[in-house]
């Protein structure tokens, strides 16, 4: 995003606007909390502002400042279509690649508005009218976090918008703790708990929420889990059936790729989630150093996402899935054991 970009853009937000605000399908912490961070921001302008979500998301991102107002596109097409065709500006967030918003693909790819891409996702494609792409940022609510800095008006951002912005930045970087996690994410980190983002709260309703199915399920995922020592990889599978046995929410199996990959000497995690309903073997890949499953990703799975943490599909079966993955590891032996 160039300076010529940015002015364009503060001149555009000078009066009032119809703006509608979309994460990616199945949004995340980082999805929900970069378009409610920028949804209170742009409210404090005096915009007309919609978030318009996909599709539903956790429950234990379902207490974040705003959530009440978000619509769901899957649940609330027609109002939510009418507001996408009105729109004079949209926000994509947490995607670089139309096809990540499903269905809304199509109505956001006809509109004229002017759209505005944030996004820390590895190759950006160009369906925007503003880019502003850097795959060096931990989270998408760090870059939000610089854009209203861009826009010079961090003085702005009260505690409902620090909060919103904390929450991504804490799960996409693991609390802190994964390689994306940069010094100046502690500095904007600090910052956002200044403003009022009570870091400790926010954990707690984020991860201190779990239910006892599912810790059970958790249990099933880590009794599945399978070592391949000699490509250094690590996977898990569930089935539907599984799932179902345990009473599975969406959310609930969000982290677990990582228990995979916190194994001594694994170099790539992997977790196979049999998903009838889509009829898709949702496949979520993690990895240490500069073994790539963004790469791995997009060659076999139909993916993409950063180096260390990608996110796939495959529609075969969940045995064949895995036979798959399997039959592919030989091709990786050099990359994977040179880490
Ligand atoms: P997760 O495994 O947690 O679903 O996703 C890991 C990362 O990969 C996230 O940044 C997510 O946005 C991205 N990702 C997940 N699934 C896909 C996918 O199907 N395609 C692409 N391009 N990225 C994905
Ligand atoms: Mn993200």
């Amino acid at each position: 995003m160039t300076q010529q970009d940015i002015e364009r853009i503060k001149q555009l937000l000078e009066s009032p606007k119809q703006i509608v605000i979309v994460p990616h399908k199945n949004p995340d912490g980082d999805a929900m909390g970069s378009t409610l961070g920028l949804y209170h921001y742009l409210k404090k302008l005096n915009h007309q502002v919609t978030l318009i979500a996909p599709n539903d998301y956790p429950d234990f991102l379902k207490w974040i400042p705003g959530d009440s107002t978000v619509l769901k596109h899957d649940s609330q097409t027609k109002e939510s279509d009418n507001l996408i065709q009105k729109a004079d500006i949209i926000f994509t967030l947490d995607f670089n690649a139309l096809h990540r918003a499903g269905n809304m693909e199509p109505v956001l790819a006809q509109s004229r508005a002017i759209k505005i891409m944030i996004d820390h996702h590895q190759a950006p494609e160009d369906f925007a009218t503003y880019v502003f792409s850097d795959v060096a940022m931990s989270s998408t609510c760090e870059m939000v976090y610089h854009f209203i800095d861009m826009l010079e008006d961090t003085k702005n951002i009260d505690a409902d918008i620090a909060t919103c912005l904390y929450v991504g930045i804490m799960t996409d970087t693991g609390s802190f703790r994964f390689s994306c996690t940069s010094s100046h994410t502690h500095r904007i980190a600090a910052n956002l708990i200044e403003k009022g983002a009570n870091n400790s709260q926010i954990h707690n309703n984020v991860y201190d929420t779990n239910t006892y199915e599912k810790i059970q399920l958790l249990g099933c995922a880590l009794s599945n889990l399978k070592i391949i020592p000699e490509y250094r990889t690590a996977y898990i599978t569930l089935t539907q059936k599984e799932l179902t046995k345990y009473n599975y929410k969406k959310g609930d199996t969000e982290g677990v790729v990582n228990y995979g990959l916190s194994l001594n000497n694994i170099v790539m995690a992997a977790i196979f989630i049999e998903d009838k309903q889509e009829g898709i073997i949702k496949i979520s890949l993690r990895s240490k150093g500069d073994f790539s499953v963004n790469e791995f990703s997009r060659a076999h799975f139909e993916g993409g996402g950063h180096t260390n943490a990608a996110g796939g599909k495959s529609l075969l079966s969940l045995k064949d899935t895995v036979e798959k993955f399997i039959s592919i590891l030989p091709t990786y032996y050099k990359a994977l054991n040179n880490e």
